[in-house]
């Protein structure tokens, strides 16, 4: 057995695939990627080979069944196929390679052997090398598994994806059997125009006041990021446009940039559009909003300075309808008031964060997904076009966050969009999606 790094019980992820498919290669990839103390224990040759790694901050068992072969040409193939058979079994995670540019009837043969633990199994079709080939790794979903990610280990492409899906999806428990948090610290950035209260409200939040800004010398950028914590969530507050001492204020211009609000947005797991509601809603607003959804962020619409607006004696009720009716491709998006300087409404934003978070996190299972597209279109039949019938044959989830769904269909010219919009709002209601961002893509099978 792999020595353990700690007293924890750890998971054990198991890589399967028929040979030649890469497992060596993506193993070597995690072990030497993340820098994990590595013990791999090699046996007899043809021997699973095991090690403990660090995958995305959490150690896990790595498990090799590298010479599994389904067709078996003597006593030993016999010996290390019920083995790896026992080791399918007890993984806590199956990750299924394929090469997605040769399938077999191996490969078959082994989705035939994993069907019984389809629940525990993401299918990684690797070596694709190119963006190009991302376009073949559509054509595995057919087979069921609920995870398709592909990747090339060779060439380290979305290697950070696969290491997301792997850590999502297990529990990591400790000795006394503890359920270990799997959270990752909520990644937030606060946008909006100058003097909206970015900073205000950062430094609030951190209640670190000025040290959250750090100004490093010889560089005109200030390096500004926060921490904090709320419930049992970590949050980070990156780099916030904006957030600096007014010395520098000219400067927000062009801070403020679209160009500079993508990246922060890109890296951001939530987007916070700050809104002086004194001043209202800007053009600035709207592009920033786009490119927000583009990124398929979760995004709160703060109406800041709401104390003036008390004050004022206005109805926050009125003031959410004009918003909404001014920005409706934000439609979908939460709509709080908050007081930056006087402290109010944080409880609310961070309830509301933490549950956009868990949204763009939810992973629906791919049978769950096709039960109910059974009964939409049972309910609500597709129409016919151009004389042509039209079948949604399959349906199944991407990605998490951007929440990503395709949607398999027997022709994709001319598919209606009134239709394609009722399987996004039927996806929307009922598997509670409600305040994100969310996009469904047509593909013909
Ligand atoms: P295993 O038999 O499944 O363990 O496969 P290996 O890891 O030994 O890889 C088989 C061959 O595929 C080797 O020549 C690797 O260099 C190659 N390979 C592995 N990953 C990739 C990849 O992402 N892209 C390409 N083009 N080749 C790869
Ligand atoms: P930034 O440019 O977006 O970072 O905005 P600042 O945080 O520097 O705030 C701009 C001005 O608005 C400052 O004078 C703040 O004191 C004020 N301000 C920020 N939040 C509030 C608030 O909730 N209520 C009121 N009345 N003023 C606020």
């Amino acid at each position: 057995m792999g020595s353990n790094l700690s007293n924890k019980i750890l998971p054990k992820v198991v890589v399967v695939g028929r040979p030649n498919v890469g497992k060596s290669t993506l193993f070597n990839r995690f072990l030497r990627e993340r820098k994990a103390i590595t013990d791999p224990t090699p046996g007899v040759t043809r021997d699973p080979i095991e090690a403990s790694c660090i995958i995305g901050n959490r150690e896990l068992l790595l498990i090799d069944t590298g010479g599994f072969k389904l067709e078996r040409d003597d006593e030993f193939d016999e010996l290390v196929s019920k083995k790896a058979v026992q080791m399918i079994g007890e993984g806590d995670l199956i990750l299924f390679l394929m090469d997605v540019m040769d399938v077999t009837p191996e490969d078959e043969a082994f989705i035939e052997l994993l069907r019984p633990y389809e629940e525990k199994v993401i299918l990684v079709a690797n070596k694709v090398d190119t963006v190009e080939k991302e376009n073949e790794v559509w054509n595995l979903y057919s087979y069921g598994f609920s995870t398709v990610l592909g990747i090339s280990a060779e060439h380290n492409r979305n290697i950070y994806d696969l290491e997301d899906a792997i850590t999502s999806r297990l529990e990591f428990v400790d000795i006394e059997g503890k359920e270990l948090h799997n959270s990752p610290d909520i990644k937030i950035t606060i946008l909006g125009k100058p003097n909206a209260g970015k900073s205000t409200l950062a430094n609030a939040l951190t209640k670190s006041g000025n040290s959250l800004v750090s100004d490093i010398a010889g560089t005109t950028r200030d390096v500004v990021e926060g921490h904090f914590k709320y419930e049992e969530y970590d949050f980070q507050i990156l780099d916030t446009a904006g957030i600096r001492r007014k010395s520098k204020v000219k400067e927000d211009v062009e801070y403020y940039s679209v160009n500079r609000a993508i990246k922060t947005i890109a890296d951001a797991d939530i987007v916070y559009l700050l809104i002086d509601v004194e001043e209202g809603l800007t053009d600035q607003d709207k592009k920033i909003a786009s490119q927000i959804i583009k990124h398929g962020k979760g995004v709160i619409l703060v109406l800041n300075k709401w104390d003036v607006m008390k004050e004022l004696g206005n109805d926050f009720n009125a003031v959410q309808d004009r918003v909404r009716f001014l920005f409706p491709v934000l439609g979908f998006a939460p709509i709080l008031n908050i007081s930056a300087l006087k402290k109010r409404g944080f409880r609310d934003l961070l309830k509301k964060t933490v549950e956009l978070y868990n949204e763009l996190e939810k992973r629906v299972e791919t049978n769950h997904l096709n039960d109910a597209l059974a009964e939409w279109q049972d309910f609500n039949p597709a129409p016919i076009v151009k004389g042509k019938a039209i079948k949604c044959r399959y349906l199944t989830q991407v990605s998490v966050s951007p929440l990503k769904f395709v949607l398999f269909v027997n022709r994709e010219k001319n598919f209606p969009d009134f239709y394609k919009r009722y399987i996004l709002n039927q996806i929307r209601k009922e598997f509670g999606f409600k305040n994100v961002p969310i996009t469904l893509d047509l593909k013909e099978s």
